[in-house]
């Protein structure tokens, strides 16, 4: 094992370990019943969190983009080796090999931070939103930073399926969908997201209105967020669902 390998290796345990971590964390969470004021002392508490979370996210993802230029140099280095005849086919596959499973490392890497973001801007903005006026059932309103509908129809996981083909027939692509129900980044912020979805698309982009008019026409209830908030890095997607209640 030559030291570039162990390195792979140690790198390779070390992502499974966080990963783990990541994983009992979120089982260990259960929500809790707890009073505002207990709700608000331990607000400040769950965005630092969430914030190291993230911040051990985005490490990770430097740690696999360094070892994909890594591993991307040894494949190139193989397939040449291979053409001169040096080593064998099997050699360079290992190494292709190698080189997807990064890849795919790196795609979950930042699928978690989407979801993260995404959850951060919820979490910050839950009091303006619980200190807006309530909306009348069809009832439509839009501020400078969100644009809310409470459609009469409601909306559960099952319509999910309705706005993808809508999507998909309308812009040729899948549904850009960065958290459907209830995740594990929810769960450790106590967040109530099961009867809802978020959709990557900023709401002034001409996919992001395709999809606010479809979901005005069905009567199915949204918060689009229009920006960036203050201190949740990106921000800027479509929560189909209710807004959450509070655990
Ligand atoms: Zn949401």
């Amino acid at each position: 094992m030559t030291t570039r390998h162990r390195a792979a290796a140690a790198l390779f345990i070390f992502s499974i370990q966080l990963h783990a971590l990541a994983f009992a964390q979120a089982k260990r969470s259960q929500p809790l019943a707890a009073t505002d004021a207990e709700l608000a002392r331990s607000r400040t508490e769950v965005l630092e969190k969430t914030k190291e979370t993230r911040a051990g996210a985005e490490k990770l993802l430097a740690l696999h983009e360094a070892e994909l230029k890594r591993i991307t140099e040894e494949y190139e280095r193989r397939r040449e080796l291979f053409y001169q005849g040096l080593i064998s086919r099997t050699e360079v596959v290992q190494a292709e090999h190698a080189v997807a499973q990064t890849m795919m490392r790196i795609q979950d890497d930042k699928r978690f931070l989407a979801e993260t973001a995404t959850a951060l801007t919820e979490f910050t903005m839950r009091d303006e939103l619980l200190r807006l006026p309530g909306l009348a059932l069809g009832g439509y309103s839009e501020s400078g930073t969100l644009l809310r509908f409470n459609g009469a129809a409601g909306f559960t996981l099952a319509e999910v399926s309705k706005i993808e083909k809508h999507f998909t027939q309308t812009f040729g692509r899948s549904l850009p969908i960065s958290a459907l129900g209830q995740t594990s980044t929810h769960d450790r912020m106590r967040f109530d997201h099961r009867n809802a979805i978020d959709v990557a698309l900023h709401p002034e982009s001409a996919e992001g209105r395709s999809v606010l008019n479809y979901l005005r026409q069905a009567g199915i209830p949204f918060i689009a967020f229009r920006g960036a908030v203050a201190g949740a890095a990106t921000g800027a997607h479509i929560h189909i669902g209710k807004p959450s209640p509070r655990l």
